[in-house]
């Protein structure tokens, strides 16, 4: 379906580097749109619709990116993004070919103008009951939706009761978004009594931070488990890929892989269960 319907043109205020240039390059890019009309609630997704022409004659060229904007956008508020530049390997010929939407974002200039759709639903929905657990696993820009989440949790909503669980992993501390010397606004819920964020670092210049999040949900796994066990819990997961897989491998090495497929399933069936996952 064409996206043209719901476009809006955006203009790129600023675009910062948040990780070191030793990691792979995460940037924050700052969006304004001026449309009387407009209105992002936070925590959703935008599209970006890349300029033309594109590949094998196809007409558009649209990926998603997840608001990582702390409050809702309306007409000439700030827009917030993180994206990661992504390449790829070619299998047959090993030669490495730029991701196309990233590389646009992570090249554009400040004044340049953006072309978005959207807004695009969130698949994570705050539970009713505040007594219960929310286990919100990420890492890399899937710390995204949990910065609108955390705020809303703790600032709309208020007097939240059941326990709140952030497990993030990144490659060093350098990396870890929005919980660095820099930038440390999720630093804002640490006096919560139900909130506590667990951050885990990779071992070693070679690792990723899906590693880093393995090994940080495997320290924590008896915590874990007994909350994955409480049916007031909802689980929560952002990011690559690779994050879904890392949490898996961690689940299935303390609970046994049976366990952990029933465990989740049960999740999944009882709307327990939501992940904002892309390759
Ligand atoms: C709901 C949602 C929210 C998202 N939020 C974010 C976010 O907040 N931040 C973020 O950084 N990303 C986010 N993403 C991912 C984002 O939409 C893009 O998928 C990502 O940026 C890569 O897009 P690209 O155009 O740069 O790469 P593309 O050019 O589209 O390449 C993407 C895919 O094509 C394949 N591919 C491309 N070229 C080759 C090749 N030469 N050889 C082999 N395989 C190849 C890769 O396997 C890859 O899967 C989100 C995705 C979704 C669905």
């Amino acid at each position: 379906m064409s996206q043209a319907a719901n476009n809006h043109q955006a203009t790129l205020l600023r675009s910062v580097r948040l990780t070191p240039t030793d990691s792979a390059e995460i940037r924050q890019i700052v969006l304004q749109v001026n449309e009387p009309a407009y209105y992002f609630p936070a925590g959703q997704s935008i599209g970006v619709s890349v300029p033309g022409p594109h590949p094998y004659g196809n007409k558009e060229y649209h990926r998603f990116y997840t608001l990582a904007s702390v409050r809702d956008c309306e007409a000439g508020a700030e827009l917030e993004i993180v994206v990661r530049r992504c390449f790829y390997t070619d299998e047959v010929s090993g030669e490495e070919y730029p991701g196309i939407a990233s590389n646009y974002l992570c090249d554009a200039q400040p004044g340049s103008t953006i072309t978005l759709t959207g807004p695009h639903r969130s698949p994570f929905v705050v539970p009713a009951d505040k007594t219960s657990n929310l286990l919100m696993i990420g890492a890399g820009t899937g710390i995204a939706p949990y910065r609108a989440f955390l705020r809303r949790i703790y600032e709309q909503e208020g007097d939240w009761q059941g326990k709140v669980r952030l497990f993030y992993g990144a490659r060093t501390g350098f990396d870890m978004l929005y919980m660095n010397d820099i930038n440390n606004d999720l630093a804002n819920y640490y006096d919560q009594a139900t909130f506590q964020a667990i951050q885990s670092v990779g071992k070693g210049y070679f690792s990723d931070d899906g590693e880093a999040l393995k090994r940080g949900v495997e320290d924590n796994a008896q915590e874990i488990w007994q909350l994955i066990q409480d049916p007031k819990t909802h689980v929560y997961l952002a990011g690559m890929d690779r994050v879904a897989a890392a949490f898996d491998a961690a689940m299935t090495k303390t609970a046994g892989a049976d366990a952990w497929q029933a465990a989740k399933q049960k999740l999944a069936d009882e709307r327990r269960w939501a992940e904002l996952t892309y390759d």
